[in-house]
């Protein structure tokens, strides 16, 4: 196994953050992943599991040993009346396995098309868009105790998916290498178009609603709303939308008519973070390198040469000021390495 040493992290996390890591090493196979773990570089440092960096903000070097996950592949497990279970490596990318399952004749993750990073990354904080979470077509995920050193297989209901959470963000976090997971995908299209956007984005392209045209539908609404990492670094979303009590929210709305929630439960609503960091003044604000999106409140950017803690610094001053003005905590959504 080939370690590189003291490389810039810079083109891996799509923040854009130019940090180093003492050893770098790629696996492709679960055999080159044992041979990692048995390495002198692994037992004698801190190790990170890191894929496609568009959920990561580094604050520092990493002085320990950062292992890119490249396990590819995909393989149909089982054939049902209704529906395909396949095992897909944690090192494919997630678009482009979103577009072989539509083009393989299976329904499901046509939402969540365009979301940046690998499939291995999608069970972390259980990925989602356009009222679509990965958790609903999740059968297992497959990986290696970084502690133990043992395999193992953690069905779904195990994976504690909630909403941008599991299990891997808590007692899992940071002990374990996912190397597949498996899905289970429909045969017949469940064209999920709740989201009004994506109804109207289809009518305007003049298609009947499928599961092909739900995906092109997503890829252009992403693209023109998201700015690509390859232009401004990002991370999409830095904040989760939170969560609170309806009372709460009817109690804000008196105060704020046009606050934005969406009821999740019974009891409780979820508000749009971009709506509260808007409301703020934040669109648009700049100190030294690290910003807010001109168009994207809830996205925090890198105009060049940012630090991670210039960010972090910026996203808990926003905090403070949502948390004053509304009486609502936000919380990061991005996994932060310090
Ligand atoms: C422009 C943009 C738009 C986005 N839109 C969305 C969206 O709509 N919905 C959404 O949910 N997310 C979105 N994201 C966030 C991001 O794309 C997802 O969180 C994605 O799943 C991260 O994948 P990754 O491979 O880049 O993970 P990384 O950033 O490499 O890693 C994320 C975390 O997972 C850990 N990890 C990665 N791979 C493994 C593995 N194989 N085993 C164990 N741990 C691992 C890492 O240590 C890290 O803690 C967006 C990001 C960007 C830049």
């Amino acid at each position: 196994m080939d370690f590189e040493k003291n490389i810039s992290l810079r083109k891996l996390n799509t923040f854009g953050i130019n940090v180093k890591c003492k050893f770098y090493c790629k696996v492709q196979s679960e055999k080159e992943m044992v041979s990692v773990i048995n390495s002198e570089e692994y037992n004698n440092n801190s190790h990170l599991i890191l894929s496609g960096g568009s959920n990561v903000l580094f604050l520092k070097d990493y002085e320990g040993l950062i292992i890119q996950n490249e396990i590819k592949g995909k393989q149909i497990i089982e054939e049902k009346s209704e529906s395909t279970i396949l095992r897909v490596g944690a090192g494919e990318n997630w678009h482009q396995f979103v577009l072989w399952s539509i083009k393989n004749g299976l329904s499901g993750l046509e939402n969540m098309a365009l979301i940046p990073g690998n499939v291995g990354s999608s069970p972390m904080q259980n990925i989602g868009a356009y009222g679509v979470e990965v958790k609903d077509f999740i059968v297992s995920v497959e990986g290696v105790n970084l502690d133990t050193k043992e395999a193992f297989i953690l069905k779904n209901s195990e994976c504690n998916f909630e909403y941008r959470d599991s299990i891997f963000k808590h007692e899992l976090k940071e002990k374990v290498m996912i190397t597949h997971v498996n899905f289970e995908l429909s045969k017949s299209p469940i064209n999920n178009t709740k989201y009004g956007a994506i109804k109207e984005e289809i009518r305007s392209l003049g298609l009947p609603v499928s599961t092909e045209s739900i995906c092109k539908a997503v890829i252009n609404i992403r693209t023109r709303k998201l700015p690509n990492p390859e232009v401004i670094g990002n991370i999409g979303s830095f904040f989760k939308n939170p969560v609170i009590s309806t009372s709460e929210f009817l109690k804000t709305q008196k105060q704020y008519s046009e606050i934005v929630g969406y009821k999740v439960s019974e009891t409780e609503t979820k508000v749009a973070a971009g709506w509260l960091i808007d409301q703020c003044g934040w669109k648009g604000y700049r100190k030294g390198d690290a910003g807010v999106h001109k168009n994207q409140a809830l996205v925090l950017v890198n105009h060049g040469n940012a630090t991670g803690e210039e960010i972090i610094s910026l996203s808990k001053e926003i905090q403070r000021s949502v948390k004053n003005k509304f009486e609502i905590d936000i919380h990061p959504e991005v996994n932060i390495i310090g």
